[in-house]
This record gives C-alpha cells, structure tokens and sequence, in this order.
C-alpha cells in the first residue's frame, strides 16, 4: 500500500514533537533531581548546627557566674561544667540566639535536644544564664527566662536541687510553674497551674519538649505525684549507673 508523502510528512513531524518534548522533561526533572536543591538544603541544616555549641567555661563567662550561680564550695567544679551556645525560637516564630552552663555529663544531650526542638520550631522564650538575674530563680523564672546550673536547695530544705549538679533544666518557667505544698513558684504564676487551661509555652505530656527529653532518660516534675514541677526536667543517677554498666 501506498501512503502518501503529505501523511508520512505529517507522522514524521509528531514523532519528532513527542520526542523532542520528552527530551525537554526529562532535562527539567533531573535537574530538580535535586542535585542542586539537596544540596542547598544540607547546607542550611549544617549551617543551623554549627550554631549549637558546647564549650568548656572561658574566663568571661566564669567571672559572670562567681558568686551567683557558681559558689566555692559547691558539689560540682568549674571543670565539670559546660558553656551551651544555642538558636531557639519563640512563640513569635523569631530566632534568638541563647546560652547555659549544665554538668558535662548532659552537654552534647542538651545540644542535640535544643536543635531538635530548634527544627520543629518548638517556642523557648528565653534563655540567659541566670546570672543575669543575680542568680535570683524567682526573677530569672518570672522573666521566663529557661536555664540549667545555678547553686542552690530544693525550695523549702537545705538538700542541693539538682540545679545544683546542672542535671536539671527549667523549660519556659513562668508558663510551668511549681507546685509544692500549696505554694507556686514564680509567686505570679498561679493562674498557670490550671493546666487544663489554653495559655503560651504549656509543656504537655507528648508535646516535643516533653518527648525530646523522656527519649534521652529525663524525668519530668510535672509527672511527679505528691507536688508538681512543669517546668522542670532532670536526669536521675540512675541513668548515669545504667550507662556505666552496659
Ligand atoms: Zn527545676
């Protein structure tokens, strides 16, 4: 059979349209094979965590805790503490940049946690040394200012708080109170024990702060049964005796 030149003309002409367009398709998508798009997001990951920091105490931020949240005598040296260097981000959605001391023990834990909570834009306020409150717990927690080491008692005894030993960490204090023996700590915080209430910075069991610190063998004050801390996550001794013995 005879086709003729004008049809062959024409099945010529679609087969190339069809080809060149799959040529053209396929160009754009491996382009967006990410090579270019991967890569720019590895950076700005890598970029966010070079902002997370542990450092050993410089000479500057020692002689801002002396005499406040570090005092001689106390149950741990300066060589057993560390300098945090962190982004967070507050209920805004802005980054701030902040800093705390805690035990060595806990540093690279912290750091990794702060990032985690970092990525998932989990909201901390604040986060100053509290020195800058004089090391006053009632000023830097009314402030809502979230810190670690500072050495001091349990409220109400003469027992060292595990601040004492910077194994304890106080998220978002003015929002998550303490209550013990019917006293709430910051004193201006008591519409916030209310916790079926809806208010800012609210640590829920579950939440991400709540599970970024259960997951690394942290306890929560606010799960305790006969008085309760929100704001409060500890590590107990017994994680550090479990570690020692695997
Ligand atoms: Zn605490």
């Amino acid at each position: 059979m005879r086709i003729p030149f004008r049809i062959l003309a024409a099945i010529a002409l679609f087969l190339c349209l069809v080809s060149c367009g799959n040529r053209r398709h396929g160009t754009a998508s491996s382009r967006s094979a990410a090579v270019p798009e991967t890569h720019g997001r590895e950076t700005v990951l890598m970029d966010t965590a070079s902002f997370f920091t542990v450092s050993e105490l410089s000479d500057e931020v020692f002689s801002r805790m002396q005499g406040k949240s570090f005092k001689e005598g106390g149950p741990v040296s300066r060589q057993d503490l560390r300098y945090l260097k962190v982004l967070h981000k507050n209920l805004e959605g802005e980054t701030l940049h902040g800093e705390m001391v805690c035990n060595k023990l806990i540093a690279d834990q912290l750091r990794e946690l702060f990032l985690e909570l970092f990525r998932v834009g989990y909201p901390i306020e604040r986060m100053r040394l509290v020195d800058d409150y004089d090391a006053d717990d009632e000023a830097s927690m009314m402030d809502n200012n979230t810190s670690c080491f500072n050495c001091r008692f349990i409220q109400g005894t003469s027992m060292a708080s595990k601040h004492s030993l910077g194994l304890a960490v106080d998220i978002n204090p003015l929002y998550n109170p303490s209550l013990k023996h019917g006293i709430v700590r910051p004193s201006c915080a008591i519409p916030y024990t209310d916790r079926d209430a809806s208010f800012p910075y609210k640590i829920v069991r579950g939440d991400p702060c709540h599970q970024a610190f259960l997951s690394r063998g942290f306890v929560w004050g606010g799960g305790w049964a006969s008085s309760k801390d929100w704001q409060h996550f500890e590590k107990p001794w017994s994680e550090f005796l479990k570690r020692e013995s695997l």
